[in-house]
């Protein structure tokens, strides 16, 4: 039986739905969060994000703002930016799109930013109240990836999870998360030895590597959940042919889109796994919308928290 097709798209909108009733009620009280945004130079991928970002916003109630501080910018002129936008009380998120050009000090950027206003939570204070299980804000495409899980029945208390990815914004935190729902987690990486059998344990694998369909059907334990953070341009005819050829993989919609646009959005999870695994998230369609709808989540949870009260959270503590 083909896996099941986990909806990313669905779950972030009703979480999309659920912040924009909490901004709502905090309108009533008088709060209107807000998120601010910066955005080095211009690189077209990060000014679609950014894009994506505040459109998002404007859909919940949360006020935002972008600064566009030229490619030229210095790490000065960015902690100047970043410490008035601190002191700023209406504003309770601050966002540095990644990456910054090569002459800024990125993780002095990133470090200067109040953690308690620090909504991608990677600042170490952040990562350590993750690590200990105190509240603070969470990174959120790992954030959405345990809300797919638990939206979605999957359980996670005593399973084996294996993460394929360190980063500290994806696989790390991932595998934090998933240690504090109680699963037993092993973390993956390129120098991890027998690699299939590894991710072959996995109740729940979770690949956040960045290599195209590197994850096939010889990794994965049949019946097992996986999540699929990847998120890969390819438009070498080639590599479109090594996964989508096959009887399992053919999809005319994406073979018209790859052939129209000339590039398709493939995740680190090569398509025949769905003859594999249990559940599955697609890309796109997966990870991808929950990274936004958390990220909003944050934003309200930091204007809660720094006004005292708490964010109801939601499934994931
Ligand atoms: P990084 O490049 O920072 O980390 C990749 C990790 O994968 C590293 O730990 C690396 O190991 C490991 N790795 C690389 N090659 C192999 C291999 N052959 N075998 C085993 N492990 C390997 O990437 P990110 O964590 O930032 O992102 C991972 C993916 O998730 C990317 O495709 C990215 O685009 C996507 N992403 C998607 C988001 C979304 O919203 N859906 C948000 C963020 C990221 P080592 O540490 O040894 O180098």
């Amino acid at each position: 039986m083909p896996a099941k097709i986990l909806d990313g798209t669905k779950i972030a909108s009703d979480i999309r739905s659920e912040v924009a009733a909490e901004v709502k009620t905090m309108a009533a009280a008088g709060v209107r969060p807000g998120l601010a945004v910066i955005l080095v130079g211009h690189n077209p991928a990060s000014e679609i994000y950014v894009r994506g970002k505040v459109k998002v916003c404007e859909e919940v109630g949360i006020y935002s703002e972008q600064h566009t501080p030229p490619e030229t910018a210095t790490t000065a002129e960015l902690l100047a930016l970043v410490e008035s936008l601190n002191r700023r009380d209406e504003i309770d998120g601050i966002l540095v799109q990644l990456p910054l050009p090569p002459q800024v000090d990125s993780k002095q950027v990133l470090m200067a930013v109040d953690p308690a206003k620090d909504v991608d939570g990677f600042h170490p204070i952040n990562v350590g109240f993750l690590s200990t299980q105190r509240p603070g804000l969470v990174p959120c495409t790992p954030a959405g990836v345990i809300e797919i899980l638990k939206r979605s029945q999957i359980p996670i208390a005593g399973r084996e999870a294996v993460v394929v990815g360190r980063s500290d914004i994806v696989g790390k935190p991932a595998a934090m998360l998933l240690i504090n729902a109680n699963a037993t987690v092993t973390v993956c990486h390129s120098k991890t030895r027998d690699l299939p059998g590894v991710c072959r344990r996995a109740d729940l694998l979770i690949a956040a590597i960045g290599r195209a369909g590197m994850i096939t059907r010889d990794f994965v334990k049949p019946g097992a959940t996986v999540i699929d953070v990847g998120m890969n341009k390819v438009s070498d005819p080639a590599e479109f042919e090594r996964l989508f050829a096959g009887e399992l993989t053919k999809n005319a919609k994406r073979e018209e889109t790859f052939r129209t646009r000339g590039f398709t959005l493939v995740g680190d999870v090569h398509p025949e796994v769905a003859e594999v695994a249990g559940a599955l998230t697609p890309v796109p369609g997966g990870v991808g919308p929950l990274t936004i709808a958390m990220l909003m989540y944050n934003t309200v949870k930091a204007a809660n928290m720094r006004r005292g009260s708490r964010m109801p959270e939601l499934t994931s503590k």
